[in-house]
């Protein structure tokens, strides 16, 4: 797709991080200096910010088909997952006070492959003494959707559920959830309104989250066709800057802010707005969903021809996580009786980028939850590497990567 700068390393960790593309730069870069003001103020420095910022969120919106209100833009990702999951199990606690009713026992449904900005925000909340039910995936690392039906119940009023996977790139079936969530709520809005009495404590509606920070490069991801009511994304695995996210929240959701002060974002998300990081991003989303179809073919050949490549030379290289349905630029692989660590340095001293499981955890090595969850053991998990590769890569930098990683990966076993 797009030919690699004469740097002779070989990048294959998209998933932990993209470089800014240039249009995203030079979209950015008068907003730093030139174009500084801050958007609270009322001059015309200040309304050259708001008018930039109106700009990008409607930018995005019109992408994703919803309306201009519906998109918060926040510090990260992982700020956008906490805010959609505290902030809306907080909603419903703030307005229990207040309805003079108990909602301390409200469930939350997610999985057990959740990137750590949505698990851990979980795990508060059950500390809270909520209820959360992780779904378990199977050894190719895909829930199942009759699991998720039997385990709703009355007093469910949340499903977070990641959309592809950050570690193994496995894609959850995010539509048919959605499906499915639209046919129970409203199930459970006719008999709310059969019951007057039950209207009261009763949760009309189950809300659906997902994660799709990762997805977002190559999956469908508009709300309306996902039925979906909160929705994460970020800049820096879209080729945009680091320290912006954003959430798309449907009309109506009930969501309290996680950070107060000013009001800005509609009162969501207080803070003086990062105005060429907000721009960045919405560039970014556009050039997202300009090059999506032509970027996912590109990297499905490559990924291909470099995991035929690995197998050839390596009868016993096994692949962590289904091969379909997952995203076409992701590679989890096993390489029995070779520990990660030395070879993800042996990689890097031969000028080849990879990492072992999520970059998250990554500078601890810390061991995988996602691939224990699809049965590895402690040994197997070292024993993981993942590649991941993104519209920079070109055809002669995966063909001397199939090299040096078939290379590397027999001669440190023995
Ligand atoms: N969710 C997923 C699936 C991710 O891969 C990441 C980053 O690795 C995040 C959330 C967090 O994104 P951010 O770095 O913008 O906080």
């Amino acid at each position: 797709m797009m030919q690699n700068s004469k740097n002779s390393k070989i990048y294959l960790d998209y998933a932990a991080t993209t470089p800014v593309d240039k249009e995203v730069l030079r979209e950015m870069l008068p907003y730093f200096n030139k174009k500084f003001g801050n958007a609270s103020s009322i001059h015309s420095f200040g309304q050259e910010a708001i008018a930039a910022i109106d700009g990008a969120r409607e930018k995005i919106a019109k992408l994703l088909n919803c309306d201009f209100s519906e998109i918060i833009f926040t510090g990260s990702a992982t700020e956008a997952n906490n805010l959609a999951i505290k902030g809306l199990i907080q909603n419903f606690t703030i307005s229990a006070v207040a309805k003079n009713v108990k909602y301390n026992n409200l469930q939350i449904i997610s999985t057990n492959i959740e990137h750590e900005s949505a698990h851990e925000p979980l795990r508060e909340l059950e500390k809270a003494g909520h209820k959360i039910t992780y779904l378990k995936v199977n050894k190719d690392g895909f829930i199942s959707i009759a699991d998720l039906e039997k385990n709703i119940k009355d007093n469910t009023v949340l499903v977070s559920i990641i959309y592809a996977n950050n570690e193994i790139g496995t894609i959850q079936p995010i539509k048919e959830i959605g499906k499915l969530l639209e046919k129970i709520n409203k199930k459970r809005l006719a008999s709310l309104k059969r019951e007057r009495s039950g209207q009261e404590n009763g949760l009309s509606k189950i809300y659906f989250h997902t994660d799709a920070v990762q997805a977002l490069n190559y999956l469908e991801c508009r709300p309306d066709w996902l039925k979906i009511d909160l929705l994460t994304f970020s800049g820096h695995k879209i080729y945009g800057p680091k320290g912006i996210g954003g959430l798309y929240v449907r009309k109506n959701t009930p969501l309290s802010s996680i950070i107060s002060g000013g009001g800005q974002e509609f009162g969501w998300r207080s803070g003086t707005e990062n105005v060429p990081y907000i721009v960045g991003l919405a560039k970014a989303v556009e050039m997202v969903f300009k090059n999506r179809e032509k970027l996912s073919k590109y990297v499905l050949d490559l990924r291909n021809k470099l995991w035929k490549n690995i197998i050839k030379y390596n009868k016993d290289a096994k692949l962590n996580g289904s091969f379909n349905s997952r995203l076409p630029n992701n590679l989890n692989i096993r390489f029995a009786g070779l520990s990660s660590e030395t070879l993800i340095v042996a990689l890097d001293q031969a000028g080849v980028a990879v990492s072992a499981g999520s970059a998250c955890s990554g500078r601890a090595l810390a061991a995988s939850h996602v691939l224990k969850a699809i049965g590895l053991n402690s040994k197997q998990m070292k024993e993981s590497i993942r590649i991941t590769l993104g519209k920079n890569t070109t055809k002669n930098e995966i063909k001397k990567a199939a090299e040096i990683i078939s290379a590397l990966s027999k001669k440190l076993k023995l």
